[in-house]
């Protein structure tokens, strides 16, 4: 799950981060009336959405009058901003953040990630900051320091200290990094974050750091545990169709193809996708319904597929070991009986209980095409789109 920048900000000045004073504004006025609180001549305007890119897109505004600000406010709020990091539909800004500006001195790069290669915490920095991390790779590889924690010793202090003279700080800055660092470990650590990233960490004119922006991503599975994460979770910055997945329990992510699919495992999921292309299609989203799939879960995972405008063709591919093929069918069989399905559904059913799944679609006298191999399958849903959608 992923917060917003000002979410994000309060978070990590509770773990003592410095960062500028700010506030939130929902409406133009709302947006002035936060400035003349901050006080000072020159504020910035962010659009919050959950995306980085901001800046180079219009979302952030630097204005020296409330003028400024309104305007700056009324271009950006209900509209969608789209960034490099958002598809060509963009996020919906639905709340701004004003903040006090900050002299820049000079822009750090600092990210916390999970590297899965190691299996280990990563601490990434470097002294091109401002620039996304894949352009600073390419730009300025030099720049890039990279600490891997161990986890049971924690970030160890030598390490920051390590980094901090590594980014050519100057000596007096370098205790404060050092903190910041720190901190920024524990606030992953402690609130099951996936990413925390500070891009830019600015040394200020009078020689302070100040985390200027900030993004954290948290694990989905530990949000049990998280209330307060949980809380800040904004659906208007979600794919809708994840969402309606999400609630239910299924793993999904939408994609921009027009067959939709039903698959029981990630890998086979993975492997179902790769077929559909080399078939010549393109799926429309990735959505695993586990394992022991009942019949009415079957069901839900077809509400979530067909809700999807795209979807022209509906794949089921199961391959079951734990899940059992009688009780996919069935839900195959009730989702026509229960939902309008309008559209071609191919259904591939292998493994436990095989032989009951096939007759009960054979039975059910429902118009569904079958198929005996993974590569069949795809075939026949490619071959099943209507052809305007092929010609096109
Ligand atoms: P994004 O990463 O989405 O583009 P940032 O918050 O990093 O958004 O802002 C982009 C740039 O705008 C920063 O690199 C910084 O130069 C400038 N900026 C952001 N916030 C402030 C601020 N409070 N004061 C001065 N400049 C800022
Ligand atoms: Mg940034």
């Amino acid at each position: 799950m992923d917060i917003h920048e000002y979410q994000a900000k309060e978070l990590l000045a509770g773990y003592g981060i410095p960062v500028p004073v700010g506030g939130l504004a929902y409406s133009p006025e709302q947006a002035s009336y936060r400035a003349r609180e901050i006080g000072g001549d020159r504020w910035v305007v962010k659009a919050q959405i959950h995306s980085g890119g901001r800046g180079e897109a219009g979302g952030v505004r630097i204005c020296s009058s409330e003028t400024e600000i309104q305007e700056a406010a009324s271009d950006m709020l209900g509209r969608r901003l789209v960034t490099r990091q958002t598809d060509s539909r963009g996020k919906l800004v639905g709340r701004l953040y004003v903040e006090e500006a900050t002299d820049i001195a000079q822009e750090l790069y600092l990210g916390i990630v999970l590297d899965r290669a190691s299996e280990r915490i990563m601490l990434v920095a470097s002294s091109a900051g401002g620039m996304e991390i894949e352009e600073i790779a390419v730009e300025e590889p030099d720049s890039l320091l990279r600490i891997s924690i161990d986890p049971a010793a924690g970030l160890l202090e030598y390490q920051a200290r390590e980094l901090a003279f590594g980014l050519g700080l100057d000596s007096r800055l370098v205790n404060k990094l050092v903190k910041i660092l720190m901190a920024s470990y524990r606030a992953f650590r402690d609130l099951d974050a996936t990413m925390v990233e500070i891009n830019p960490l600015v040394v200020t004119g009078s020689d302070d750091l100040v985390a200027l922006d900030a993004k954290m991503s948290f694990d989905d599975n530990a949000l049990f545990r998280r209330p307060q994460i949980s809380e800040l979770r904004d659906r208007s910055q979600e794919d809708p169709r994840e969402s309606a997945a999400a609630d239910r329990g299924l793993a999904y992510v939408g994609l921009e193809g027009d067959i939709g699919c039903m698959i029981n495992g990630a890998g086979l999921a993975m492997a179902t996708m790769d077929m559909i292309k080399l078939a010549g299609g393109a799926p429309a989203n990735f959505l695993d319904i586990g394992g022991g799939a009942s019949p009415e879960r079957v069901l839900k995972a077809f509400r979530v597929v067909l809700g999807d405008a795209n979807v022209k063709v509906m794949l089921v591919n199961i391959f079951a070991g734990i899940n059992r093929c009688d009780w996919v069918a069935e839900g195959v069989v009730q989702a026509f009986q229960k939902l309008d399905v309008q559209m071609p559904v191919i259904v591939r059913l292998s493994g436990t209980n095989v032989d009951e799944g096939r007759r009960i679609i054979a039975q059910s006298g429902l118009p569904i095409i079958t198929a005996e191999t993974l590569a069949e399958a795809a075939e026949k849903a490619v071959a099943a789109r209507p052809t305007a959608e092929k010609a096109a």
